[in-house]
């Protein structure tokens, strides 16, 4: 039985006052849309060090070689129990599916987080959140997104994807993983992968096709590679090849007009014209028409579900 997706947010990104401020950084996405298919677990790590809200601000202050989370002058360093925090964190979420973190944050941000000079005047933003970089270093396979980024439509749907794709990965494993398993998994996910990462698709089928690795390091490696492969940006031209590729399945059945439109769609598409929903649900409907297990099974049909409206970035 496949159970709820969980995801990690900082609590402010939830709409949680917990900001220096008393503000929060909801975010509509992420509570509204996403939330509908989601449970969230909120973490924010300047209040479970003992910061109260509000609070002065904290930023990240380089002094020689190390970087500490202070108050500008210097006083108030938390980054100790930050890190023993965030360590502790990332050390129990297993069972979460992807976590999204409030962007520029001394304690929460991604990457390109301020980083001041310890004399004062200007910054880097060079900088990871302390907490974030605990979370991600011990989950390096974990979806992770910052809210900012989510505004985005191409990289909202590519984190949305990955999610869905690593939550049907834990429910495998969870499952009690086989070889036979993980073949079928790579054969659903193979027309999506192939969209993503043309090399990553071979290098994973290579993999699984080695008999001289234990299941579970193969396993590893797999997990990995398939999460390098789904963060490559799909372009209009790798979809538009990967609907070729699905359009020659209907080749014996659809009639010359069929051909012709669903040809038209995939060229608008191709073109800018239209999103990449167009194409996908006409193929949808002669799926329908001519069934074709193996077509049927195929993730990159709906990689999430349709209401979360992420198709249409392209
Ligand atoms: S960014 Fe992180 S630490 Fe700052 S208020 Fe939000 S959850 Fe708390």
């Amino acid at each position: 039985m496949s159970q709820a997706i969980k995801l990690g947010i900082s609590a402010c990104v939830k709409g949680e006052k917990v900001r220096f401020d008393s503000g929060h950084k909801r975010s509509h996405f992420c509570v509204e849309e996403l939330g509908k298919h989601v449970e969230y677990k909120t973490f924010c790590p300047e209040v479970a060090v003992g910061l109260p809200v509000p609070r002065p601000t904290i930023r990240q202050v380089r002094y020689g070689d190390v970087i500490k989370v202070c108050r500008p002058d210097g006083s108030g360093d938390v980054t100790d129990p930050m890190v023993e925090y965030g360590r502790s964190v990332a050390s129990k979420i297993s069972d979460l599916s992807g976590f999204i973190f409030c962007a520029k944050s001394p304690s929460c941000g991604m990457e390109r987080v301020k980083v001041y000079h310890d004399h004062g005047k200007g910054s880097e933003s060079i900088g990871i959140g302390v907490f974030a970089e605990q979370i991600m270093k011990a989950n390096p396979n974990l979806p992770c997104e910052e809210n900012g980024r989510l505004n985005d439509a191409i990289l909202r749907e590519n984190f949305v994807m990955r999610v869905f794709a690593y939550k049907n990965w834990q429910s495998l494993v969870a499952d009690g993983l086989t070889k036979h398993k993980m073949i079928e998994f790579h054969s659903q996910y193979k027309y999506l992968i192939m969209a993503h990462d043309y090399e990553g698709y071979r290098e994973l089928g290579q993999l699984l096709a080695r008999a001289d690795i234990e299941l579970a390091e193969q396993a590893d490696r797999y997990i990995t590679r398939l999460m390098q492969a789904l963060k490559n940006k799909a372009s209009r031209k790798s979809h538009t090849n990967t609907l070729m590729h699905l359009q020659g399945y209907f080749k014996k059945q659809l009639s010359k007009e069929q051909k012709a439109e669903l040809s038209e769609h995939i060229k608008a598409f191709r073109d800018g014209v239209m999103p990449l929903m167009g194409p996908i649900t006409l193929l949808k409907h002669y799926l329908r028409e001519h069934p074709k297990e193996y077509l049927a099974q195929q993730v990159y049909f709906e990689p999430y579900p349709v209401e979360l409206k992420l198709r249409y970035g392209y």
